[in-house]
């Protein structure tokens, strides 16, 4: 059955997208300390045909700017006149923490990405996590949360453990469908957008892109393919799904943890990102610059390392993550 066109324009900030167009805009989230509004940009791609709203946001992380070229590239890619719904392209959501080439927001020091759903009466991170829930979030019927690991990693999709089974299992089914090896979270930390977004009910994903703080070929090219797979998937598109390569992909759907350091020391590693490792096995070594052994980080079951996540140099001090495995689902340590 053919449905009837959409007959309303829609409008995030002041992107205002008649059917079967694009347009950008931006949305204010707070005033800086010379009175000036701060803004983010917004694309929204409005379908000639109803469905479903998806939005695509990045740069919770100030360092993790991939989601800018994958948005830009969707913006001009995908046709409103080929699209059942609408597409809403948030690449840039924290400028704070992106024009200091930070993970954090350097007002507050806050981690943006454990402070939703926000509040009226907190810092920073807090307000403006409120004002992207309500604006943004609320208005989503399924959450696209792109992320970049720090290097080296392999690319991979997690699916929170928060919300419902069914919400859960219609986002591990997007997840299959973007097209990275599907990890669910097996370490719960409150306030992160994507668990707010499934205790709503909402389908949400967070591919895991390579190379934080650069334009990766292989991230942005995937990442456009990944984001019009879960249109397809959702029914928006109706092209040909696109296959996508990764270096050593796996097609169970994993568990992951982090292991962390309990001493600390240069990192030197023991594994490749890809490679299995047995209970037991080294997958890291803390030294001194001398190298002394300091600190042997072994697997504490047999799994797949899939980062090496360390936050600044190839260093780690207590309590720092040292490595991300990915178990067998329902096995793991
Ligand atoms: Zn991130």
């Amino acid at each position: 059955m053919i449905s009837a066109p959409v007959q309303s324009s829609i409008s995030f900030g002041t992107a205002k997208a008649a059917p079967g167009q694009v347009a950008i805009g931006e949305l204010p989230i707070a005033v800086a300390m010379d009175g000036r509004e701060v803004t983010i940009p917004i694309a929204v791609v409005h379908g000639l045909r109803p469905g479903p709203t998806v939005l695509v946001e990045g740069g919770l992380h100030g360092i993790e700017i991939a989601t800018v070229e994958i948005c830009r590239r969707l913006k001009d890619e995908v046709d409103p006149a080929q699209l059942a719904g609408t597409l809403v392209l948030a690449p840039q959501v924290n400028p704070w923490a992106f024009l200091a080439s930070s993970r954090f927001t350097p007002q507050d020091a806050q981690d943006m990405n454990r402070v939703f759903p926000g509040s009226a009466g907190g810092t920073l991170s807090h307000q403006v996590a409120r004002v992207i829930t309500r604006e943004l979030l609320d208005r989503a019927d399924v959450v696209i949360d792109c992320h970049s690991c720090n290097p080296p990693s392999l690319y991979f999709t997690i699916v929170g453990e928060e919300g419902n089974a069914e919400t859960r299992q219609r986002s591990v089914d997007l997840a299959k469908a973007f097209g990275y090896p599907v990890v669910l979270a097996n370490t719960a930390y409150s306030g992160t957008l994507s668990g707010y977004c499934l205790q709503q009910g909402k389908p949400t994903i967070t591919p895991e892109f390579v190379f934080s703080r650069r334009f990766d070929p292989v991230s942005i090219a995937t990442g456009v393919a990944g984001v019009r797979n879960v249109l397809r998937h959702l029914d928006m598109l109706s092209d040909q799904h696109e296959p996508i390569e990764v270096p050593r992909p796996f097609t169970e759907v994993r568990t992951y943890r982090s292991i962390g350091a309990t001493r600390g020391g240069y990192c030197f590693f023991g594994l490749e990102c890809g490679q299995s490792v047995k209970q037991g096995e080294t997958v890291a070594t803390l030294r001194d610059c001398w190298g002394t052994e300091l600190e042997r980080i072994v697997a504490p079951h047999d799994g797949i390392i899939i980062a090496f996540p360390l936050q600044g140099n190839q260093a780690a001090g207590t309590g720092d993550k040292i490595a991300y495995i990915a178990y067998r689902t329902g096995n793991e340590p």
